[in-house]
């Protein structure tokens, strides 16, 4: 008999429509033949206000790639479809916010089905900047210079507000980053040089997050790794992102031609080296499984390198780096959709 698989997508997140593209790219890998024997995809689309839908209408998502925009006024956001009763595995593959949070991850552990991917404190500590910062810090991974910051710092005390902007003047300078500490895809991200800037960044930030981050700009080319397994995570082949504009923004990772991704990156073998076991030691520090992509800072000039971030569920459309990195490490799409789950199962265990 064929396992049943919960494709989990959509999702109540700035990366709804990515979700549903990575969706389609890993039911399309399931339907490949040496998988189609051992898995029948059951679908459950999240629609932009939470609720929902499995059966046709989540099939009709996963066909035609199209969301549904303004869905329905929904009564119960806890009435899980019936056919939730029928998965043996899930796979979440939802981005940011309510998906690569722990949120999900804790609704599925409650469940009792495994499921694709890292568990609720991975998901938390690996989507939260400030925590996977301390988390790196702490297992002694170098990291550019940054301030964690409230909300409250921001909004609702006019005489700290102030000496808040000096301090990150003077400790961390322009340019700088501020980012909302849980968002990906760039949402909410400013760089920052000049202290209108900073107030301006710092306020737009607070509307989108509690939590803020603020950290030293670096110049430096952006490499990532691709790590899979549970306790015994694997690291794959280096790419690259390389852009023309001003950093790598929302509008730059999903238009395209507006990014190049160069696999395996043109670097020196004791740097890809130093890249994938730090990228193994950051997975392990936020306590992820399954899969992540690791991102970097590589400082040509002196050598240098900086970790930049975690992502416990990665992009992973066709075109997506974690995926491509596995096929260009010698592990094609299909192997690796099926390898995913079959990690599940074993943690599960
Ligand atoms: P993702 O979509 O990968 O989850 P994200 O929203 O979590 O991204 P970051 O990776 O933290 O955001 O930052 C987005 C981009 O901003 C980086 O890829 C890089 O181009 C630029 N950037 C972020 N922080 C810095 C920094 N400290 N110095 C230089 N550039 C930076
Ligand atoms: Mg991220
Ligand atoms: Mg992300
Ligand atoms: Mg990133």
């Amino acid at each position: 008999t064929k396992l049943r698989v919960g494709l989990l997508f959509g999702g109540r997140s700035g990366e709804h429509e990515v979700s549903i593209s990575s969706a389609r790219a890993i039911a399309r890998a399931l339907s490949w033949e040496e998988n189609v024997s051992k898995y029948e995809i059951l679908p459950f689309y999240i629609q932009k206000d939470g609720f929902w839908q499995a059966g046709e209408v989540a099939q009709q998502v996963l066909d035609t790639g199209v969301a549904i925009q303004n869905p329905a006024q929904t009564p119960n956001l806890w009435t899980f479809p019936p056919q939730t009763a029928e998965v043996d595995v899930w796979f979440p593959i939802l981005h940011g916010p309510n998906g690569e949070d722990g949120t999900i991850q804790g609704l599925l552990t409650l469940n009792q089905v495994p499921f694709v991917g890292s568990g609720v404190l991975g998901s938390a500590v690996g989507m939260d900047k400030i925590a996977m910062k301390t988390a790196f810090a702490q297992a002694g991974l170098p990291q550019v210079k940054y301030k964690a910051i409230t909300r409250a710092q921001v909004w609702s005390n006019p005489c700290v507000f102030p000496k808040l902007c000096d301090e990150i003047e003077s400790t961390l300078g322009y340019p700088c980053f501020v980012k909302p500490a849980n968002l990906g895809s760039s949402v909410g991200i400013a760089k920052v040089r000049s202290r209108q800037e900073l107030e301006a960044a710092l306020d737009s930030a607070a509307s989108y997050d509690r939590r803020i981050i603020v950290e030293a700009g670096v110049v430096a080319r952006e490499v990532e790794c691709a790590v899979l397994g549970n306790d015994q995570p694997q690291a794959s082949v280096i790419g690259e992102i390389t852009f023309t504009s001003d950093f790598y923004d929302y509008e730059t990772k999903y238009t395209e031609g507006k990014a190049d991704l160069l696999i395996p990156a043109a670097l020196p073998a004791a740097i890809v080296s130093q890249i994938q076991e730090m990228a193994i030691q950051a997975f392990l520090a936020v306590d992820a499984a399954g899969l992540s992509r690791v991102d970097f800072f590589y400082v040509e000039a002196t050598g240098e390198i900086f970790i930049n971030e975690i992502n416990t569920l990665p992009g992973f459309t066709a075109t997506s780096m974690y995926p491509q990195l596995w096929a260009a490490t010698g592990i094609p799409f299909e192997k690796l959709v099926d390898q995913l789950i079959q990690f599940a199962l074993e943690r599960s265990k």
